[in-house]
């Protein structure tokens, strides 16, 4: 029998349970891509992704050839390509890694419906993109945890399963036609410090990071200068790494930088469980604070200053220029950045959620906007009002500078904390940086804030 392997967010051969059951079950078997038309026309094809994307297709392919296989690449509407895939082929069913956001339920629905009515089965596998599935963990009277501390005890409890080895051999039927894999070379607009895709890469990342990383990450994680993060969120998204290997992985290493780490593992299965139960959350306020964000000229022009990284908030501005530079942020940046946006400048979270998903190699619906969400005290947060100080923040994330002066280069030969606050040098000084002057005061910032949210009455 022939089966259909449909990779999505999954583009690894490692621990992969749809290809380990459809190689169980079938002689033959299709590994399919579609480049799907509605995920392009939804905005998310973004250059730094797509070049990702090709990186991944590519090792998938190379890894499929050398188990005698290859990958057959398809592109417009995901269902309706599938099912002439299954069709051409004779498969008898479609194997396909269950996914949380309301596209991914939809899609899998659809094509349920249209491979039934083929008379073909679709096989829906979990803990594939999650290490514990969404809804396999509950508070009992709810569908979701909206609380982590309650859902990380919980979710530390489930039993991880075994880590699947990555097959020997792929055998593909003949006649199954494939367009060329799309490539990472003519795509415009990809950000010149972008990291390679592919699962061989994301494999010498992992390793790399549990053998020399992994030990110091509990405490050297939140300092920017030491970039000691694992830096596999890309690799997470696309599923070049099973997030079931990483924590196996990080366990088997030990200490509390692994326990750290796994337990940021847990916050990526604990968005991704609150948006799979509320799919609207991706859009709209998971929590609505009936914010009337700030809008007009004078917001855009903060916008643009924020997105270019020219705020004269030396942290903020470092963070903004790293974005753009490597299409990765740290996630202390990101917070950083996300509360100077949505609180000192009060403009709406969505728009910031925007831009980080045009750029973000690791751009994830349920990370980004539920994060987003976090930080703008309308998602999960309990402390929805606490505004956080780039200046605070920069002294103690960042207390040499080293971070700021690599990424802000007008403030490289500042010598010292004043760095951090270029507004306080003498005027000639200051004058000779070209950096500009702060687009907000941080004090009236946080009042107008107050202000909105009622908070001082
Ligand atoms: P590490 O510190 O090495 O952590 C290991 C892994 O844990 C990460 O790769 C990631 O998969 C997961 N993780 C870590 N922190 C978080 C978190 N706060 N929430 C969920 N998962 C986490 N992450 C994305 O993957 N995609 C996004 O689009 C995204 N947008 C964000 C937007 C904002 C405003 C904020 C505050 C955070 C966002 N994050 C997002 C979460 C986090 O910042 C990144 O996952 C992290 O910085 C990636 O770097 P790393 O792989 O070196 O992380």
């Amino acid at each position: 029998s022939v089966s259909v392997v449909l990779f999505t967010c999954d583009l690894r051969l490692h621990d992969h349970p749809p290809l380990h059951a459809a190689l169980e079950g079938s002689e033959e078997v299709v590994p399919l891509f579609v480049r799907d038309r509605d995920i392009e026309a939804a905005g998310f094809g973004v250059p730094n992704r797509a070049a990702f994307l090709a990186d991944c297709l590519a090792a998938l392919d190379a890894g499929l050839r050398e188990r005698g296989g290859r990958l057959v690449v398809r592109s417009g509407d995901v269902v309706a390509q599938t099912c002439a895939v299954a069709a051409e082929a004779g498969a008898d069913r479609v194997h396909l890694a269950a996914g949380s956001s309301g596209y991914a339920c939809r899609r899998e629905r659809r094509l349920r419906r249209a491979l039934e009515a083929q008379g073909r089965r679709l096989v829906v596998h979990d803990g594939v993109f999650t290490a514990v599935p969404p809804g396999a963990v509950t508070p009992g009277s709810k569908d979701h945890f909206a609380v982590f501390g309650p859902y990380f005890r919980r979710w530390s409890q489930e039993r991880a399963r075994e880590v699947l080895a990555a097959p020997r051999a792929v055998r593909v039927p003949e006649g199954v036609g494939s367009e060329p894999l799309p490539s990472r070379s003519g795509l415009a607009g990809v950000s010149r410090g972008l990291a390679r895709g592919g699962e061989t890469e994301g494999r010498k990342r992992l390793a790399a990071w549990l053998r020399d990383g992994l030990d110091a990450y509990a405490d050297r994680g939140d300092e920017l200068g030491a970039d000691g993060t694992s830096r596999l969120s890309a690799h997470l998204h696309f599923g070049t790494l099973s997030p079931v290997e990483v924590i196996h992985g990080a366990r088997r290493r030990g200490g509390p930088g692994a326990e750290a780490f796994v337990r940021q593992l847990a916050w990526r299965d604990f968005h991704q469980q609150v948006l799979a139960a509320r799919p609207d959350a991706s859009a709209a306020d998971y929590r609505t604070q009936r914010d009337r964000w700030r809008g007009g000229a004078a917001a855009e022009e903060d916008v643009a200053a924020w997105k270019e990284g020219r705020t004269g908030y030396p942290l903020v501005d470092a963070a903004m220029r790293q974005l753009l530079h490597e299409g990765w942020m740290h996630n202390r940046s990101r917070l950083v950045t996300a509360s100077f946006l949505t609180k000192t400048l009060y403009v709406d979270w969505r728009v910031g959620a925007r831009h980080f998903l045009d750029r973000l190699v690791d751009g994830d619906l349920a990370n980004n906007q539920m994060n987003w969400q976090w930080m703008a005290g309308t998602g999960t947060d309990a402390r929805r009002n606490r505004v956080l100080n780039p200046l605070s923040q920069a002294r103690r994330y960042d207390p040499q500078g080293t971070y700021v002066r690599r990424w802000v280069p007008e403030l490289a030969g500042v010598a010292g904390r004043a760095v951090h606050q270029p507004w306080k040098l003498p005027d000639k000084e200051r004058a000779g940086l070209g950096y500009p002057d702060p687009v907000a005061g941080l004090a009236e910032g946080q009042a107008r804030f107050r202000r909105a949210r009622g908070l001082d009455r």
